[in-house]
């Protein structure tokens, strides 16, 4: 049974991108809570463990659902009540959706049901677990993991967290600071999103080789490097397993320094739990 006293549905304006703020408790033992569980939502499948937020480090074996083929809302949600449960959690829990997530509010439905729109996706889940629950886009919340216990640790300057899987997602942040929702994937490269061109679907769909693909995103990497002048790229998402990277890593060339996620698939669990343990605090 649920306990709905435990519920605190707040607006969750600055939170999750306070990476700095993030460092600086982690370091300070001011945490209510520093386990927390984090849910990684993605389209074919939804991943979930008990983090340390302190370490970044998993306390749990991963648990995986299929996602729902109709992943409408309600669905999803059913799915969210079915991980904590799993994991007899009781506790704050950081969840990622691979859409804009503002306020709490879904904006977008790229790649997930159009049911998402406008959805309170914050107060779904919190009152579904009875739980208090935190909802970021899952390239927020893997390039806050990469910043702050993976590839990017301790980079300051101007930082891209690119991840590369069925769309293209993006992270940016500033000086250790997330800029949040900039859904750079979605910037216009040969008439369309840059996703519909360069994302890992489009290599398989399209058959194309290492080589054809890496050709395609370089001239995502050169648009980003024009418009932004970012001091590193970080690329993540099932793109970055080692033996991928060895593929095509040799075919790009960035003025930015170019790094690979080292977190794979275990960077959205830890970002969102982060994002969560930084709004526990507020
Ligand atoms: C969505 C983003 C998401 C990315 C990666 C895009 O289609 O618009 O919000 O981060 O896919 O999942």
């Amino acid at each position: 049974m649920v306990n709905r006293n435990r519920i605190r549905l707040n607006a969750l304006s600055n939170c999750p991108n306070e990476v700095s703020t993030l460092l600086l408790r982690l370091t300070s033992n001011r945490w209510t809570h520093v386990d927390i569980l984090g849910i990684d939502i993605g389209g074919t499948g939804i991943k979930a463990a008990i983090v340390d937020t302190s370490t970044g480090a998993l306390k749990s074996e991963r648990h995986r659902i299929r996602t729902p083929e109709s992943a409408t809302p309600q669905a999803v949600s059913a799915v969210v009540v079915e991980m904590m449960d799993h994991f007899k959690w009781n506790g704050p829990i950081g969840c990622t959706l691979p859409a804009r997530v503002e306020h709490g509010i879904v904006h977008t439905a790229a790649n997930i049901h159009a049911d998402w729109i406008e959805t309170e996706v914050d107060s779904l889940f919190s009152i579904a677990t009875g739980q208090k629950v935190t909802v970021l886009n899952d390239a927020d919340a893997a390039g806050l993991a990469s910043v702050t216990f993976g590839a990017g640790k301790g980079r300051m300057g101007t930082v891209f967290f690119i991840t590369v899987g069925t769309g293209i997602g993006s992270a940016m942040i500033l000086h250790g600071k997330l800029v949040p929702g900039t859904e750079l994937g979605h910037l216009q490269l040969k008439g369309r999103s840059a996703e519909l061109y360069a994302s890992a679907r489009v290599k398989k769909e399209k058959e194309l080789t290492w080589k054809k693909w890496a050709k395609r995103f370089q001239k995502y990497l050169h648009m980003l490097e024009f418009l932004f002048a970012p001091d590193a790229i970080i690329v993540g998402g099932g793109v970055s397993r080692p033996a991928k990277i060895r593929e095509y890593a040799k075919y790009l060339n960035t003025n930015a320094e170019l790094l690979f996620a080292t977190l794979e698939n275990e960077a959205g669990i830890i970002g969102a739990a982060c994002a969560a343990a930084v709004n526990d605090q507020n």
